[in-house]
């Protein structure tokens, strides 16, 4: 009888200390996604000089319509993204890389 009786306190009191545990706004408690860290993709592979010869690398920082990415997107570091743009640009008028590239 004596567990009886337990029991059903037990259950009231568990809703209530759940109640107390979560944070006053619910929405907020969880983390729709978790933020990865950018990292320069040039400082990653260790290249200390961008060389608008190595055309396949500097594609990657371009859009598919030829637009060069911003540094907000790709997370490279100023000096690299500098010497990107350069790249770019040298890459564009030796007609590696094009200037734009129509819309489909
Ligand atoms: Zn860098």
């Amino acid at each position: 009888m004596s567990e009886e009786i337990k029991t059903p306190a037990a259950n009231t009191a568990a809703p209530a200390a759940a109640k107390t545990e979560r944070p006053a706004r619910p929405y907020m408690a969880k983390k729709r996604f978790e933020s990865r860290r950018k990292v320069c993709k040039v400082c990653a592979e260790k290249i200390e000089n961008v060389d608008y010869k190595n055309f396949q690398f500097i594609k990657s920082f371009t859009m598919e319509s030829g637009k060069i990415l911003s540094r907000r997107i790709t997370g490279t570091c100023a000096k690299h993204q500098r010497q990107i743009t350069k790249a770019v640009k040298r890459d564009r008028n030796l007609a590696i890389l094009p200037y734009s590239l129509p819309k489909k």
